[in-house]
Order: C-alpha cells, then sequence, then structure tokens
C-alpha cells in the first residue's frame, strides 16, 4: 500500500538493499488507490470497462461520477488537497489535446499518453509544474482509439542524430511522460495490451516507457517481439532511498530489468535525477555494479543509459516545496546556472564545471563498468 503521503519531513528513510540485487522474494510493491471514481464516457469504451472489470476483481469499488467533472478531491488545505489527490484514481477518456501527439525528444519522436499522473511521491517529481490542479491519477479508457491513433505518426517526424544513435528502433513512442506505467498497470492492463498492439504491428515502430517500479511479472512472456524497450529508471541509494516515497526498492527494480532482458525485451537505465550528493562517484558506482551483475550472462543484451541531471524550473520549486514543506532536496538558486529553455522558460541545472565533471565520470565510468550499454544521451 503506498497511498499514504510520504513524510514530508524528508526524514523517512526506506531501507533498500543492493547486496547480491537478488530477485526480491516478497510480491512486488503495488498501489491501492483509497479512492476510484470514474466518469459517464469512461463506460463507453470497451477498455473502460475492461480496467472496472479488473479493479472490481481486485475488490475496489468504483464509484460512478455524475458528470465528466471530477469532484471530492479538495481539502482543507493544500497538504489535505495533496493526500486525497494522491490517493485517488480516476477512470477517464483522455482530453482531445492528448490525443495529437507531440515530439518528444530526446527520449522518443512521439509522446503517447495512456494515463496522467502517479501514486509514488518523489520529492523532486518532474510532473509537479507539468501537470496543474491536484494531483490525481487519471488512467484512460480509451485505450483501443489511442493505440489505433497511432498509425499516423508512423515514420512522420524528425530524423535526428539521436534516432540515428537508436539504430533501427524505427518511429518511437514514449508512454510514460505524465506517469509511470507499472505503479498503475496492475489496476489497468494498459501497458501489457499497448505491448501486445506493438509486437503485433508490422512496421518499424517501437514502445518505450520508464518506471520506478518493479512490478514485471505480467510482461514476461507477452508477446512482445522486441518492439518493446523498457527503461528502469534508477539512482544511487543516498536518492532513491530518501527521495522516492512510494516506489519500489532500487534492488527490486533491478531484478525487474534483468526478468525483462532474459524475456528478450530492450532494457535500458533511465538515471535520473543525476544529484552530485556527498560520495556521488562511490553511491554512482555501486549503482553500476549492481546492474552489470544483474545484466550478467543475459543472452542477446540490449541496453541504453538516458542520463539526466536534476535540474527546476520556477513553477517546479514552487509546487515541490507545496507538496514537501520539508523536503532536504537541493533547489538553491545561487549554486545553479540558469539556462532558457524552449519557448523562453526559465530553468535552473548544475554549473558548467560540476555537470563537466558529472559527464565525463559517466561517460568513463559505463564504458568501463557496463561496456555493452550504449548511452543514448546526457542532459
Ligand atoms: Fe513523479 Fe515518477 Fe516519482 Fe511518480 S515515480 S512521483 S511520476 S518522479
Amino acid at each position: 500500500e503506498i497511498g499514504a503521503p510520504h513524510s514530508a519531513s524528508g526524514e523517512e528513510v526506506w531501507t533498500h538493499d543492493l547486496s547480491g540485487v537478488a530477485p526480491p522474494a516478497r510480491p512486488a510493491r503495488r498501489w491501492t488507490p483509497k479512492r476510484v471514481v470514474a466518469t459517464p464516457p469512461a463506460y463507453d469504451h470497451p477498455h473502460g470497462l475492461r480496467i472496472m472489470a479488473r479493479l472490481e476483481a481486485l475488490g475496489l469499488e468504483v464509484e460512478r461520477l455524475k458528470t465528466a467533472r471530477l469532484t471530492g478531491v479538495r481539502g482543507e488545505n493544500d497538504r489535505q488537497t495533496y493526500a486525497r489527490a494522491k490517493s485517488t484514481l480516476a477512470v477517464v477518456v483522455s482530453p482531445p489535446s492528448r490525443r495529437k501527439l507531440q515530439p518528444i525528444a530526446p527520449s522518443a519522436d512521439w509522446r503517447v499518453d495512456l494515463a496522467e499522473g502517479c501514486p509514488a511521491h518523489c520529492q523532486y517529481c518532474y510532473l509537479a509544474g507539468s501537470l496543474s490542479g491536484p494531483p490525481v491519477t487519471r488512467v484512460y479508457a480509451d485505450l483501443d482509439d489511442i493505440l489505433d491513433g497511432l498509425a499516423d505518426y508512423v515514420g512522420q517526424g524528425r530524423v535526428t542524430s539521436r534516432r540515428a544513435a537508436r539504430r533501427d528502433e524505427g518511429t518511437t513512442f514514449e508512454a510514460s511522460c505524465y506517469t509511470d506505467p507499472l505503479a498503475l498497470d496492475h489496476l489497468t492492463g494498459s501497458w501489457q495490451r499497448a505491448v501486445e498492439h506493438f509486437g503485433a504491428w508490422d512496421a518499424p515502430v517501437q514502445l518505450r516507457w520508464t518506471t520506478k517500479f518493479g512490478d514485471v511479472d505480467a510482461f514476461a512472456g507477452l508477446a512482445h517481439h522486441g518492439r518493446t524497450r523498457v527503461r528502469l529508471s534508477v539512482n544511487c541509494l543516498p536518492v532513491t532511498t530518501r527521495m522516492e516515497g512510494g516506489t519500489s526498492p532500487l534492488a527490486e527494480r533491478i531484478a525487474a530489468l534483468r526478468t525483462l532482458a532474459l524475456d528478450g525485451y530492450a532494457v535500458g537505465l533511465t538515471i535520473a535525477p543525476i544529484m552530485p550528493v556527498d560520495g556521488w562517484r562511490e553511491h554512482y558506482g555501486e549503482l553500476l555494479d549492481a546492474v552489470a551483475a544483474a545484466v550478467d550472462g543475459v543472452p542477446g543484451l540490449d541496453l541504453t543509459a538516458e542520463l539526466i541531471t536534476h535540474r527546476f524550473t520556477p513553477g517546479s520549486k514552487e509546487v515541490l516545496l507545496g507538496w514537501y514543506p520539508r523536503t532536504r532536496l537541493e533547489m538553491d538558486e545561487e549554486t545553479r546556472s540558469r539556462k532558457r529553455g524552449k519557448f523562453g522558460a526559465v530553468k535552473y541545472v548544475y554549473p558548467p564545471d560540476v555537470m563537466a565533471s558529472l559527464r565525463g565520470w559517466f561517460s568513463s565510468e559505463i564504458a568501463a563498468r557496463l561496456p555493452a550499454c550504449r548511452i543514448l544521451y546526457w542532459t
């Protein structure tokens, strides 16, 4: 049960253990929402009904709302609203704006959304500032229409050097921009269906997603035909244990990477957000060694890495401080470099000397400790 908010004080520490990275002996961590609601249009879609049946089979009562508007989420203060929203699952139809796909460099050619929101409590969550309103998790009932619509985008989009780095993966679709798939798939089955959809698709395409959860047993054995790349979002233990409330322990994620790689999936690491915490070389070295041990002996291993340093915007900082008022996450503008992104938006990144030393270390240590791993990009 990960419905309870992570301690906003940052004092709560999950005990994770990397020794041996043996497959977990206990069942994977699964979210059980406290409240489940469905909007009327969700009942008009076959996948909406499938989700409802799945939820009811899990013993969850689905509350049918009278209109498409979500109600009963606002509390008496921001903390209460946050806690209520984070423990609510809504089955809805995707907004029309989400059906027109957007390019999503550098992680893929196109972004496809099967849900929005996430029940975990990462203190740096990249959804802060990207999504508006209380952070309710919404899952999309019109999955079949969403997947059918992807054919229009195959072969479209800009050919970039990054796509070239992905070799022959074809048109890539990223399905985890605004959510964490494996936090939700046990409740929806949406990503399992997406994997099978891409597996049956006779075109050069790839489905991609990244996750901080290790609940992959339902994916082993699916007819994926190598057209899905799952990246495990990982970090060094000081970050995963102190800042990633409600996610799977790092050892479970690394074990999941092995399970998927052994099942023939293309796999990857999203190492994010990289932070120069005290002793970072030693801690990230331990992470790379644990991954190397986990993929040792995997036949035909196809492993990539995406390296993303921590950054924040004025908007995301404000939202995160509202969610986690006593966080220990460093967001000090004085120690950062200010950059302007697309459309002039300001973001704060590490200064050039810190970036150079992080980048140099990751390039050389991945080459040395994980020689089979292709680095897709650094940012
Ligand atoms: Fe945010 Fe990802 Fe953490 Fe979920 S798992 S809270 S989406 S950073």
